[in-house]
């Protein structure tokens, strides 16, 4: 993901990146629960309160909005980049956590100049009162799967399960979260028109779920792939080959990632992401590089030929169009972040690129890497492109960098003076990606040219 991709997406022809579009969703749904609760007949409860309201509708705003940016919707062009709505996700889950673990002192704040035997009262009388229950449970396990987020990756818990989890908890919450604004305190006040339109937006963000859980699998039930190949291509990688004749509408672009189900019912719920490593003149075969990491990567080398995986997508906004006015480019590649590499290389190969390409590609060890004999036939038959690899071990005699992609290596294998208008494609874990990038731009690459995938959410 660059910083500010998309401006080739049009939104009411205006040009913007996808963060403006959700700037505006999200603005003009906070101002319009501002201006209702605003006309509303309510007891006038002074700036204070006001200014409660106000962070409430904030936080409630972006809590309904939270559902489809987390979805995996390829009919709604902003939301179905889950590679970039997933992180801002996360963004904005942390500020809207802090609104809503606040929310409840910052009611009970004025109180505090009371009397300590009245303060304790109106404490007592606000917290347990009967209509205050579905506002404390939802508080509750608002705070509890908000830590169940946060420390995700230190549960020792499936991320499938975490998953279903984390949507039900939420869909919960949201139901919780929805009775209570309608039913309790100031904005209980507030009249049909504007409780009608928290429901509508709460049965809206509630509805996308339990498509992806519900309707999804069939659609995909009747749409699926099946497995032609799969082959060991390095000491923990392997080659996985799917086709379809049920799928004679699959297109993808290069650079993009698919979910790949490979249980008998698209019900299951292990759906994994995978970046496409194949292009579209393969079709109607798609290809992937899978690396063995956990519990199912490891047992991807079991799949039969002729056994169905279900395959949802294209999603991911990775793409050449984004470079089309680029001088040169440097695709990036950690580990198996070389899938989609793969796919833009082929791609720019089919296009006949004229323009200097460069393939950095970084691995613990030489027998990690990938597909050599396909990368060196690019190299003989591409206009201008050469591979660099580079790797923490290797014999002495091996035509590699040791170590890791650092500046030292962009710097050779990069015409600096020039990069100013280049652009650059990453993928492969974090922490390469982070580093690759402060280097690009130490050396006048623009951030904005920079586009990048990052190999967990
Ligand atoms: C956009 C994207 C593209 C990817 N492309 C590739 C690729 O081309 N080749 C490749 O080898 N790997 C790719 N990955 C990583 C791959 O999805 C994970 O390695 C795989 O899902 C791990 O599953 P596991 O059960 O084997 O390992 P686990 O040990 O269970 O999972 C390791 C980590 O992978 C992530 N993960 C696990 N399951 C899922 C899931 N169902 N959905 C989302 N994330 C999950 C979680 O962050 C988890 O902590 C990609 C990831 C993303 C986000």
């Amino acid at each position: 993901m660059s910083t500010d991709r998309s401006l080739r997406y049009n939104f009411f022809n205006l040009g913007l990146t996808r963060k403006a579009k959700l700037t505006i969703i999200y603005s003009f749904l906070l101002a319009l629960l501002f201006i209702l609760s605003y006309i509303s007949p309510m007891d006038d409860k002074g700036v204070y309160v006001s200014i409660v309201i106000f962070l409430n509708l904030v936080g409630i705003a972006g809590f309904y909005l939270q559902f489809p940016l987390a979805g995996r919707f390829r009919f709604i062009a902003l939301f179905n980049h889950t590679d970039w709505s997933i992180p801002q996700h996360k963004k904005m889950g942390y500020w809207i956590g802090a609104i809503f673990l606040l929310h409840p002192f910052l009611i009970l704040a004025p109180k505090l100049g009371l009397s300590n035997s009245d303060a304790w009262l109106a404490i007592r009388t606000v917290t347990f009162a009967p209509e205050m229950l579905t506002g404390l449970i939802a508080w509750g396990l608002f705070i509890v799967w908000i830590g169940l987020s946060i420390f995700r990756r230190h549960i020792p818990i499936h991320y499938e399960i975490w998953r279903l989890w984390h949507s039900l908890g939420f869909i919960i919450i949201s139901i919780l979260a929805t009775l209570h604004i309608t039913s309790v305190g100031s904005h209980g006040q507030l009249q049909s028109p504007f409780n009608i339109l928290f429901w509508l937006l709460c049965v809206i963000s509630i509805t996308g779920t339990v498509y992806n859980y519900l309707l999804k699998p069939r659609l995909l039930k009747q749409q699926p792939f099946e497995v032609k190949e799969i082959k060991k291509v390095s000491r923990n990688d392997w080659k996985l080959t799917l086709t379809s004749n049920a799928q004679p509408h699959f297109k993808f672009e290069a650079g993009q990632f698919v979910w790949l189900n490979s249980n008998p019912s698209p019900y299951n719920l292990d759906y994994h992401p995978f970046s496409i490593a194949s292009t579209i003149r393969q079709l109607p075969d798609i290809s992937f590089i899978i690396r063995e990491w956990g519990d199912y990567t490891n047992q991807i080398g079991q799949l039969s030929i002729g056994q169905t995986v279900y395959v949802d997508g294209p999603f991911g906004q990775m793409s050449l169009k984004d470079s089309e006015g680029a001088k040169g480019i440097v695709l990036v590649a950690g580990g198996a972040g070389i899938a989609p590499m793969l796919s833009l290389l082929n791609q720019l190969a089919d296009n006949q690129d004229p323009r200097p390409i460069r393939l950095l590609y970084g691995n613990t060890s030489l027998d990690q890497m990938v597909m050599q004999k396909e990368i060196k036939g690019l190299e003989q038959r591409m206009i201008n492109f050469q591979q660099t690899l580079v790797c923490d071990q290797a014999p002495d005699n091996a035509d590699v960098y040791l170590g890791v992609i650092d500046k030292f290596v962009l710097e050779k294998s990069l015409p600096e003076s020039a990069l100013q208008h280049w652009s650059a494609y990453l993928c492969g874990p974090e922490q390469m990606i982070d580093s690759v990038c402060k280097n690009l731009v130490t050396m006048k690459m623009s951030k904005r040219h920079i586009y990048f995938e990052q190999l967990a959410f």
